[in-house]
């Protein structure tokens, strides 16, 4: 969904610097770059467009991947992506939650959202760990997209996964640490979507944290479109900066999923 591709773009100038703030500033940086989550989201929304399944799916996560070489890969991911394989490699990193947003979009039930996410899941990140990350990230957008309320949200995304949500984002702050397991980001960042007041509050929650900021971010971006909508503006400032691939997927998702557009002024 173009709210995980917003939260990666402003996120990726973060990733590394720590930053322990909300009130970084400019919000969209001018050496802002799509990284991993967006290719990976886009790729997902494609395989699933086209009803993949696992080994295709992995043939399309690879023709993605080796058309953007240097996007901040994780260094498993890369080896896997440069290598033959089709099979997964028992990851349990924050990737396979980064990128599932379209598996929300595209579901008509709480169920298919959590089948769908496990099918994106698991080429890869087959870990019970890392499909639980996927479920848990895609269930959260699937619940918001139905309108429930942050409370509802929270209490129903907690009983699926066991992850504790109830911690609020100033109490997370202090102690975070970079860390690229779904363990130790998906439940994070669905805090920060979940405690926002709009769409900027929660990518500004989730950069914050001084960890993984453009998976946080793109973690929660999804769940706070879904929840708020997101600003036309920022929309426009990052579609235009999207490659023409990376529209087209978006715009395939969407038209599917029956949804307009996030719009663009
Ligand atoms: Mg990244």
């Amino acid at each position: 969904m173009l709210g995980a591709l917003i939260g990666d773009f402003i996120g990726s100038v973060h990733e590394f610097a720590a930053t322990k703030t909300k009130d970084f500033s400019p919000l969209v940086h001018p050496s802002a770059q799509f990284t991993d989550d967006s290719v990976l989201t886009c790729a997902v929304a494609e395989a699933l467009l086209a009803s993949e399944r696992a080994e295709a799916i992995a043939r399309r996560f690879k023709s993605w991947g080796r058309r953007y070489p240097r996007c901040g890969w994780g260094l498993r991911f890369r080896e896997w992506l440069w290598s033959s394989t089709l099979l997964p490699y028992g990851s349990y990193g924050n990737g396979s939650a980064m990128r599932v947003s379209p598996a929300a979009l595209l579901a008509r039930s709480r169920e298919e959202a959590l089948e769908l996410a496990r099918i994106t899941a698991e080429p890869t990140h087959d870990h019970p760990e890392g499909i639980r990350g996927a479920q848990a990230a895609a269930l959260a957008v699937h619940l918001a997209l139905q309108g429930e309320a942050a409370d509802a949200i929270r209490q129903q995304v907690q009983a699926f996964s066991g992850y504790d949500l109830s911690a609020t984002v100033d109490e997370i702050r202090p102690s975070y640490r970079f860390n690229e397991t779904c363990q130790q980001t998906v439940p994070q960042a669905i805090v920060c979507a979940l405690r926002a007041t709009d769409f900027e509050d929660a990518i500004r929650n989730a950069v914050s944290l001084g960890g993984d900021a453009d998976t946080l971010a793109a973690i929660a971006g999804p769940i706070a479109e879904a929840r708020f909508g997101i600003p036309a503006e920022l929309a426009r400032q990052v579609w235009d900066a999207m490659p023409d691939d990376m529209r087209d997927a978006m715009a395939r998702l969407y038209e599917q999923a029956g949804r307009p557009l996030p719009a663009r002024v």
